[in-house]
């Protein structure tokens, strides 16, 4: 088996300028890494027209198609099924995607982010019917979607579409593979029995595999001290026969040739190995208060644009390490200089958004509570 066909270059999180702008993408480094990533015989990218406010595809143009000749590399796309409110609106937004990208066609195209109401929104608008429209076309040579729920949706679109399209790219780890809300193992088996190859998405989890709390990482290194976190998370997924791309988000050089290294050594994941993952899954799980990805879908949802990503991410970040900065980045860089989580409504807009099926209004107020419970001001102040 070809193991180094199946690291792909996730582009939702390239390099940025200014960490607290999607759009400000490092372009330089960006290009950096490309070259390093495409000299070592890799070359998938992963983008959408949502990504970083809609210049990650600008940025693959830049640093892709303008630098290499078509046939060395291949692109993914996807169309926003969120934004779309008519049938035209297909043909119009791929149209835009294929000018961003200055290519004509797409190696992959996919449904962005298939759950239950964008489900219902590119039935509406025939996305499906339109998609395979395009690779009868050539406009797209492999076709599917992105999924974002449970098996039981997943088995609704396979039932009625699996036969036009090519591929299904899953949310797939070793933290979610027996997750009863992702349930990761039993959308993998669905894909197979339907006969679709799958793709994989947050390998880490955004993150949440790769920042354990420094008990997980000391087992880690007692375990393995040669290879990364990361490493192990990325074997997870590349092992499984069925996947056939695996993607990574990377913003640095150091997590790209990680990456490029496991790769161009790979091994199938052996049984001990698979044993002390599916230990240090359980560990994680009881550690991690929020097990947020910060896809950052909730955001466009929320009708007070609460970061809540960001508020997550701290949560947990204080419930594992000792952090000494924490209050303040909780109270000045977040509920002062963005928005206080005290203006969640309970609206409940974010919820059927939520990748994660996180019930965030809950969780934000669980947030709220830890950092008031928890919270002497200014102790912890220089
Ligand atoms: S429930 Fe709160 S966080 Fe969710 S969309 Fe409504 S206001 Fe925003
Ligand atoms: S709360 Fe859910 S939708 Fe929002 S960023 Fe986290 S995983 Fe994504």
């Amino acid at each position: 088996m070809n193991y180094k066909s199946k690291f792909g270059f996730g582009c939702m999180r390239l390099p940025q300028i200014d960490k607290n702008k999607a759009s400000s993408i490092d372009q330089d480094l960006f290009n950096e890494m490309v070259d390093i990533y495409m000299e070592k015989g890799f070359n998938y990218f992963d983008t959408s027209y949502a990504y970083h406010d809609g210049k990650s595809e600008i940025a693959i143009k830049k640093a892709v198609v303008e630098r290499y000749p078509r046939e060395s590399y291949q692109i993914c796309d996807k169309m926003p099924t969120w934004a779309l409110k008519s049938k035209e609106d297909n043909e119009k937004f791929v149209e835009e995607m294929l000018e961003r990208l200055g290519i004509d066609y797409f190696d992959v195209f996919f449904v962005h982010n298939i759950n239950v109401p964008w489900f219902k929104q590119a039935e509406q608008y025939g996305t499906f019917e339109y998609v395979k429209k395009m690779k009868e076309e050539g406009i797209a040579k492999k076709i599917g979607f992105s999924f974002h729920d449970n098996s039981e949706l997943l088995k609704k679109v396979l039932d009625k579409y699996s036969d036009i399209l090519d591929i299904v790219q899953l949310e797939l780890n070793y933290l979610d593979w027996e997750d009863s809300s992702i349930e990761a193992h039993k959308c993998y088996d669905l894909c197979v029995e339907y006969g679709l190859d799958v793709y994989v998405m947050e390998p880490l989890k955004g993150g949440v595999i790769v920042n354990p709390s420094d008990e997980i990482k000391d087992e880690f290194k007692k375990f393995n001290s040669e290879k990364s976190i990361a490493s192990f998370a990325i074997r997870f997924c590349a092992s499984l026969e069925h996947v056939k791309m695996v993607l990574s988000g990377m913003n640095c050089i150091e997590d790209l040739l990680d990456n490029c290294n496991t790769y161009e050594n790979f091994e199938v994941l052996n049984e001990d190995e698979t044993e002390f993952l599916e230990k240090m899954a359980k560990k994680l799980k009881e550690t991690v208060a929020v097990p947020c990805s910060e896809c950052g879908y909730c955001v466009d949802a929320c009708p007070e644009m609460i970061p809540i990503p960001e508020y997550f991410n701290l949560y947990n970040t204080s419930k594992n390490q000792s952090e000494s900065n924490i209050y303040r980045l909780y109270y000045d860089k977040l509920c002062d200089e963005k928005v206080s989580a005290e203006k969640c409504s309970y609206c409940e807009s974010c919820v059927e958004h939520c990748t994660q099926k996180i019930n965030i209004p809950n969780e934000l107020e669980k947030t709220r509570k830890h950092f008031k419970d928890g919270f002497s001001p200014y102790a912890d102040y220089p």
